[in-house]
């Protein structure tokens, strides 16, 4: 009673009813602390908002770049990480006791889903944290500030699942044709409580191998003979009282199921319900090898555990970030469109997995690096990922394309298999048997596997040789290309059984590419790969890092998992508040100058002359405008946006990006490294930009208030549905929190076009599509 009655006496919780004050009472904590124990420590994940009750508090903003070090007292009654309900980014600040405290620490979650629902309170908290907000952005060094946050932050993408507020256990399954694999995680454990796989199910010769971090035993169980006593055998290990995994079924929390081919249909994890069913047999055509096995998978388990969520997570789903210039094949339009037929990519889950491992590792948020990865196992992909997006990668419409394999050919002339078909009269079987299991590595030598072919060169096979050297040719042409693609490079990785264990692979494939800053360190890359540690092989003083990162694909699905079952729950949140309309409008191309190039156009000395209002508070269009001038084309008086910038850009659609003969990356607005330049030209002069061109990622604009009554974060992506002629659903659309914005999504041109919508006309946000931390 006391708790509630010292809950209801805070001014800012003063407007919650008896109902809502005991509900905040029964999920907070009461914690005792000493004088001086760390509370928060900077770079951490805000799971909790935080109440002093007794004692006093020290917030220390330690110093940074020029700032020196703040500090703040906070007394009995005062809030703290209330910032990380609002923004999802790392505490900036060390929080600690001055004196015995006695603290309440009340889980986000619970506290944001109530403040949601009582507009007075959610309106003292959005004010709160405007104020902050404001306060924060007064501090010169705020990037600095957030930029060593992230430094410190030992897991800032989540890949601990450090940002789950309860603990959760989580099956991992990927079913293939004959086998079985499984992993369980508990989140709060670094290992897996137990990995499984079930082999050559149905032969009457199944084995079966499990590990944990205690023990290791493999077994026969020759009565497997289906995948359902495959899961019969599964079910009683994890719960096997030996392997001191759970005790009982009902102790998961969620099944993360893997599966090969989403089609187009998913750009993320979901959770599985008969649409998403539907959906994966839809595309079973796509990937025949795979889909039909992990679709049974799901439908086995759903069988035998139907009230525990399942989660299907997409080898493809990464990829679908790649511009139509990278997943279009050129072939007939029609066919294409009735078949389906089009790049997808896979191993999407490792290579982003790899990436933010990377990320993490360097200590450098994934949003500002050029990575290219290298997955090398018995199927190998690389990729290209720009700013933490696939932008292309090496597999197709199925994973025949590519690098070679161990049993595919990867790129080949279509040509070649014309000719087989007429001059061998091959059939599709023939063909299929051919291309899948009789190619690659084991085409050229007998033998796919990388160790026996290594050890064949060793002896003088020439053949094995051959390979070895078609192997990493094939890699550093890709490797090449996509430098070309990324405009640029700051990390190469290396990764899956090849990748992460042949010394002599990565030296092959590196070989030759110093002009373009890969150096290996090769006595650094003649160490082994400890355990699920990231090794970096390249010189110190090289420009592009080299780093070895061990796949885990497991992981990720777990984490995707956790995220899926995260993003339903608070969106299915933000809907019970009722959707509340989000304004749309159309941005036509338009350009931000910074005050000398301004003056290099229209004059020395002058400024910009506001036309008209924008609708974001302090924006204006200008009565000047300049002229685009790219290789291609030109586009006359494109209007300028003021107040000026420190840095100029121009934001244009893809169409006119095709106009001005400029291949412009997506990007958010001032993120410009490595895009292209274009010539400006005004009245009294021409400025050449040398980057600056964007094609701008759509957004939301929206206040603390609109963002804490949606439910929603700052950089979260979410999808929105517009109605009108042609309803349309867009994704991929980032929110952007500011005390200064008014709430309003932009689009541009090409894609209010495609949905036949004008400035005025409404979306309603669905669904959170991604979010870093949950
Ligand atoms: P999968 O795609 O089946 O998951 P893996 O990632 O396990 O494949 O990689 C399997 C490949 O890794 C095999 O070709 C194997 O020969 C190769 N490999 C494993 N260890 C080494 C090693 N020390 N040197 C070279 N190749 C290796």
């Amino acid at each position: 009673m006391e708790s509630s009655q010292f809950l209801k006496s805070l001014e800012i919780l003063s407007d919650l009813n008896d109902q809502e004050i005991s509900f905040l009472a029964s999920k907070a904590q009461w914690i005792d602390y000493e004088p001086s124990a760390p509370v928060i420590k900077r770079g951490e994940i805000g799971r909790f908002l935080w109440i002093v009750y007794e004692g006093e508090v020290t917030v220390v903003i330690p110093a940074v770049g020029t700032s020196g070090k703040i500090s703040k007292t906070l007394e009995r009654g005062a809030l703290f990480g209330e910032m990380s309900v609002m923004t999802g980014e790392p505490a900036i600040a060390d929080v600690l006791t001055s004196t015995a405290c006695k603290l309440i620490k009340i889980p986000r979650e619970s506290f944001s889903r109530l403040i949601a629902g009582n507009p007075k309170t959610l309106g003292k908290f959005a004010r709160l944290i405007t104020d902050r907000m404001i306060q924060n952005a007064q501090t010169a060094t705020q990037p600095d500030l957030l930029r060593v946050a992230h430094q410190e932050n030992q897991d800032p993408y989540d890949l601990n699942f450090s940002s789950a507020s309860e603990p959760m256990k989580i099956l991992v399954l990927n079913c293939g044709s004959s086998s079985l694999k499984y992993s369980l995680f508990d989140t709060v454990q670094a290992l897996p409580l137990l990995e499984g796989e079930i082999e050559k199910i149905g032969s009457g010769d199944a084995v079966h191998k499990v590990n944990t971090p205690r023990t290791s035993r493999k077994d026969d169980q020759k009565n497997v003979m289906t995948m359902k006593d495959a899961f019969d055998v599964m079910l009683g290990t994890v719960t096997d009282p030996a392997c001191q995994a759970i005790s009982k079924l009902s102790d998961l929390n969620a099944i993360g199921h893997r599966v090969v081919h989403g089609g187009a249909a998913f750009a993320n994890a979901v959770l599985i319900n008969n649409d998403v069913i539907q959906s994966i047999r839809a595309s079973c055509d796509l990937a025949p090898l795979h889909n039909p096995y992990n679709l049974a998978g799901i439908e086995l388990m759903r069988g035998l555990l139907p009230s525990i969520p399942q989660v299907a997570v997409f080898d493809t789903a990464f990829h679908q970030t790649m511009p139509s210039h990278a997943y279009t094949y050129a072939l007939p339009h029609e066919l294409c469109e009735k078949e389906h037929i089009r790049r997808y990519g896979f191993h999407g889950t490792n290579h982003e997995y790899v990436a933010l491992r990377a990320a993490t590792w360097l200590k450098r948020p994934v949003g500002e690096l050029k990575i290219i990865s290298c997955h090398l196992g018995s199927g190998a992909s690389i990729c290209a990922i720009d700013h933490g997006r696939s932008i292309d990668t090496s597999m197709g419409m199925t994973p025949l394309e590519g690098l070679i394999m161990g049993t595919r050919p990867g790129d080949v002339d279509p040509g070649a298999l014309l000719h087989l078909m007429r001059a061998d009269s091959m059939d599709v079987e023939r063909m299929d048997r051919m291309l899948n299991r009789e190619s690659g590595l084991k085409g050229i030598t007998g033998k796919n596997d990388m160790r026996e072919i290594l050890a064949g060169a060793a002896q003088g096979d020439v053949q094995c040789t051959r390979a070895i050297s078609a192997f990493c040719y094939r890699i550093r042409k890709y490797i090449g290309a996509y430098m070309a693609a990324l405009g640029g490079l700051d990390v190469l990785i290396f990764t899956a059984g090849i990748g992460e264990n042949s010394a002599e692979i990565r030296a092959g494939v590196c070989q030759g590419l110093e002009l373009f800053g890969i150096h290996l360190f090769h006595e650094r890359n003649q160490l082994s790969v400890q355990h699920g540690q990231v090794l970096d092989v390249s010189q110190p003083d090289a420009k592009v890092r080299i780093l070895v990162v061990p796949a885990d694909e497991e992981r990720m699905i777990a984490r995707k998992t956790l995220h899926a079952l995260g993003r339903v729950i608070t969106t299915e949140q933000a809907l019970l508040l009722g959707s509340r309309p989000v304004p749309i409008s159309v941005s036509a191309h338009h350009v931000h100058l910074k005050q000398s190039d301004f003056e290099l156009l229209f004059g020395q000395g002058k400024t910009m002359t506001p036309k008209s209002d924008l609708s974001q508070p302090g924006q204006f269009s200008c009565q000047e405008t300049v002229n685009l001038i790219g290789p291609k084309g030109k586009i006359s008086h494109v209007r300028i946006l003021g107040p000026g910038r420190k840095e100029s850009q121009v934001e244009i659609s893809r169409t006119e990006e095709f106009l001005l003969g400029i291949d412009a990356p997506v990007r958010e607005s001032g993120d410009l490294e490595g895009t292209p330049g274009i010539t400006l030209e005004g009245e009294a002069g021409v400025v050449i930009l040398e980057k600056g061109v964007i094609c701008a990622k759509r957004h939301i604009h929206m206040s603390p208030e609109d963002a804490l009554g949606f439910g929603l974060r700052n950089r979260d992506v979410v999808r929105v549905r517009v109605r009108g002629e042609r309803e349309m659903i867009f994704g991929d659309i980032v929110i952007r929190v500011d005390p200064h914005f008014r709430l309003d999504m932009h689009l541009d041109t090409d894609e209010a076009n495609a949905a036949e919508i004008s400035s005025g006309s409404v979306g309603i946000i669905e669904s959170i599509q991604h979010r870093n931390y949950m």
